[in-house]
């Protein structure tokens, strides 16, 4: 309660204050959602801000309201770095450690601006000023709807900030399915129904909207690429920059593909690698006792949740592979 007082305090501080929010590289639909749903309520409040994601996102996010006024810093380096400058107060969105957020990092930490973390994973670095922060809440869209009803203000949420905030835990729940739907996920989620999300619609528009190349290449990858480690209950997909090309794979494409290796039964971990040219870029699903963000963490320079998580090398495919297969042996308490 003290901490609502708190935020309160910070908003009402700035007489016309100049927020900024943003999110973690490469948004997602959590990421984004929660975003763009601060900013329809904030608009609600009478309040204007701009959202200022590090990179582009997926075409699938492209039918949320407000989306075509994000700035992404990649394409307009100028627009973006002024508003941060500028900024009074800068919302931080689902990601909590400052290189989630690539080269605005180091803006965003030296920015004049009060700093509003807003997050549900792991260990917060600590560059905020302050944080509403729980790893008890389904997803970052879920903690904002927490933060309108702490506010008193549910009567302001409008369809908007429904189909955002919905999409959003609707996601990071893979459609209510993880052990994170708690009943105040659905609680939350029935009152965006009640608000206008069109549950239909969100999950067509996010879900049924491939393309043929996308359903394609996962084909390939599930078919032709696929390693299953049965001794290790791993499945384990590397893809090379090359496929990338020839399947001329896009921001998002990749989405979602890591999950299939644990629709596999006995399968306790599931690990998809990506030549991303500059880096490989690493995603960890595992079931039940695999702790991904530790392995993540301490062999991957990543982090995340114990059952989802991701990381980075700078070594190509093969040394990973290697790596990754010399590693698992010291994990077999947490995969049988
Ligand atoms: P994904 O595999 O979908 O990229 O990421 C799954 C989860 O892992 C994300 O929600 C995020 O919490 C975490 N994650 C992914 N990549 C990284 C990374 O490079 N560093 C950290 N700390 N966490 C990551
Ligand atoms: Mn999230």
């Amino acid at each position: 309660m003290n901490q609502l007082i708190e935020l309160k305090n910070l908003l009402s501080a700035f007489p016309r204050p100049r927020v900024v929010i943003t999110t973690h590289h490469k948004p997602d639909a959590d990421a984004l959602g929660s975003s763009l749903g601060l900013l329809h309520f904030l608009i609600q409040l009478g309040v204007p801000a701009h959202v200022v994601s590090p990179t582009d996102y997926g075409d699938f996010l492209k039918w949320m309201p407000g989306e075509k006024e994000v700035v992404n810093f990649e394409k307009e380096k100028e627009k973006a770095t002024a508003l941060v400058a500028a900024a009074d107060l800068i919302f931080c969105l689902d990601f909590n450690t400052l290189s989630r957020i690539n080269l605005l990092g180091d803006m965003v930490a030296n920015a004049k601006a009060k700093k509003i973390l807003i997050d549900h994973h792991l260990e917060p670095e600590g560059f905020d000023d302050f944080r509403l922060w729980t790893t008890n809440a389904s997803s970052t869209s879920e903690l904002i709807f927490w933060m309108i009803e702490l506010f008193n203000e549910v009567e302001k949420v409008n369809e908007s900030i429904a189909s955002c905030l919905y999409a959003g835990i609707m996601t990071d729940t893979a459609s209510f399915k993880h052990n994170s739907t708690k009943p105040t996920t659905h609680r939350v989620a029935a009152k965006l129904l009640e608000k206008g999300a069109k549950p239909n619609r969100i999950h067509e528009a996010i879900y049924d909207n491939y393309s043929e190349n996308r359903m394609r290449f996962i084909g390939y990858c599930l078919n032709e690429k696929m390693q299953i480690l049965h001794d290790y209950r791993t499945a384990l997909i590397l893809v090379t920059a090359e496929e990338l090309e020839r399947f001329q794979i896009i921001t998002g494409d990749t989405e979602g593909l890591v999950n299939y290796g644990l629709s596999i039964t006995g399968i306790e971990l599931s690990i998809l690698v990506v030549d991303r040219t500059v880096a490989r870029k690493m995603s960890f699903r595992s079931k039940s006792k695999f702790p991904a963000n530790a392995f993540a963490r301490k062999h991957f320079n990543g982090g995340g949740h114990f059952n989802a998580a991701g990381g980075e090398s700078a070594d190509d495919l093969q040394t990973i592979e290697k790596k990754l297969k010399h590693l698992l042996p010291e994990y077999i308490a947490y995969l049988n």
